[in-house]
């Protein structure tokens, strides 16, 4: 998708980085001088039935997690579409997602991880008291700032209980960090969330995974 200049009444500013669904711009938002982070689905990247499933996943990711307010949670402000794309416009944070400092080699003191883990927990046992399950944590969906804060990003595949959307994001997750209920097909609950942390904090104590298959 060629960088649009305007999506709504946001002005858009440059590309922040590029994700499974699509590419995050950072927008500005003049009637209120805010900053904003936009994610973005480029409708002619796909067809038919495969663009509504998606289109439909992305409208429940801003829907569910607009739902959400929390300050370890990216909060979501509005959902936008065009002819050319469907739009989530989020809160700008100002740091890098957890996979770029262990890809660039960041060394974390034990303490260190403690404190991470523990504002993931925080922010994941928020969104479970209002029955969201992440299903999809990750290093790449932990944003993290210099001065160590966290915010959970990318509720993509989201999982209200009893919603009618549930088989479709069943086999969505990220293989390493992905508990065997989730590989197996099976009922998901909120237990995946801390299997996910669970590999998180072992990889940033050790730099390794825990499960890597063969590979
Ligand atoms: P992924 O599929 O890797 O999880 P995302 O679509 O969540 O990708 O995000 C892609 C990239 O865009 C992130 O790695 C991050 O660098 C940037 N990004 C996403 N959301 C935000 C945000 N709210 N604020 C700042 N940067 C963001
Ligand atoms: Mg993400």
């Amino acid at each position: 998708m060629v960088a649009p200049t305007q999506i709504g009444k946001y002005q858009i500013q440059g590309e922040l980085g590029k994700g499974g669904m699509g590419v995050v711009w950072r927008g500005w938002d003049a009637a209120i001088a805010r900053a904003v982070a936009i994610k973005c689905i480029d409708k002619s990247s796909y067809k038919g039935v495969e663009l509504d499933e998606l289109l439909q996943r992305f409208r429940q990711e801003a829907q569910v997690v607009g739902r959400l307010v929390h300050p370890r949670i990216v909060q979501i402000y509005d959902y936008l579409e065009d002819p050319q794309g469907a739009y989530i416009v989020m809160e700008l944070v100002h740091g890098k997602p957890l996979s770029q400092h262990l890809a660039q080699g960041d060394q974390y003191e034990i303490h260190e991880v403690g404190q991470i883990i523990a504002q993931i927990l925080d922010g994941i046992g928020y969104a479970h008291g209002h029955k969201v399950v992440h299903r999809d944590l990750k290093p790449s969906n932990i944003l993290i700032n210099n001065d160590g804060r966290i915010k959970i990003n990318d509720f993509g595949i989201a999982h209200v209980e009893a919603s009618t959307l549930t088989q479709m994001g069943d086999l969505l997750g990220t293989p390493h960090y992905m508990s065997p209920e989730q590989f197996l097909g099976k009922d998901i609950t909120p237990l995946v969330d801390l299997f996910a942390i669970g590999v998180i904090a072992y990889e940033l104590l050790t730099r390794n995974r825990p499960f890597t298959g063969n590979v």
